[in-house]
């Protein structure tokens, strides 16, 4: 059973929905009247976009959807470098942009993926993540909004995974060895 190794569930699902109808409140009043691109940085942030994407539609906010897949590679421990391996098409010139990710760990992919919203001529790019490891962090870096912040923990579950696997649990669980 795959759940067998699992034993500390982090984030149910219900407390997951009540976060995110509570970030999408501050979402809704911060960007009103703003034509609103969201791009979901793939694969991990799936299913935590496709929330949100439904709460906002039910505060009056229809963004235009993308997504991209990236990747941090650290071939060294010390240099860890985020890859585009997926590029999205649609035209982000002058528009105000949301990028949304599943974790805000090191840094370096939302680090990379704002500088590159920015070069692709964004006029502004907000962040939204799941969850936070401040910890973690080894570039200066905050997102505007998180849904909760959490020690240094590896965790998987709704949309995070461990080697493929687990992304498809409706809650958000540390992983912890067989024994
Ligand atoms: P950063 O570039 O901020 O170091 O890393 C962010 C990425 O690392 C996340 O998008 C995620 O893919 C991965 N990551 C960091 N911490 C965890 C974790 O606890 N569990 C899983 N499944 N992925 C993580
Ligand atoms: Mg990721």
């Amino acid at each position: 059973m795959i759940e067998e190794s699992i034993n500390d569930v982090l984030f149910s699902e219900k407390v997951i929905a009540e976060r995110i109808e509570r970030l999408v409140e501050e979402m809704a009043k911060d960007n009103r009247c703003k034509k609103i691109v969201m791009i979901g940085i793939l694969r991990g942030s799936f299913m935590f976009f496709a929330d949100l994407v439904r709460a906002l539609y039910h505060h009056g906010i229809h963004p235009i959807i993308e997504f991209t897949t990236m990747e941090s590679y650290s071939g060294t421990e010390s240099r860890g470098v985020v890859k585009v391996l997926k590029e999205f098409t649609t035209d982000i010139t002058g528009a105000d942009v949301i990028v949304v990710d599943d974790i805000l760990d090191t840094g370096r992919t939302l680090d990379f993926a704002i500088k590159h919203l920015m070069e692709r001529g964004a006029a502004s790019v907000k962040t939204c993540v799941l969850l936070d490891k401040p910890e973690r962090r080894i570039l200066p870096l905050q997102a505007d909004y998180v849904g909760f912040k959490i020690d240094d923990h590896f965790v998987i579950g709704y949309g995070l995974d461990y080697d493929g696997a687990y992304r498809e649990l409706p809650y958000i669980a540390r992983l912890t060895p067989k024994t």
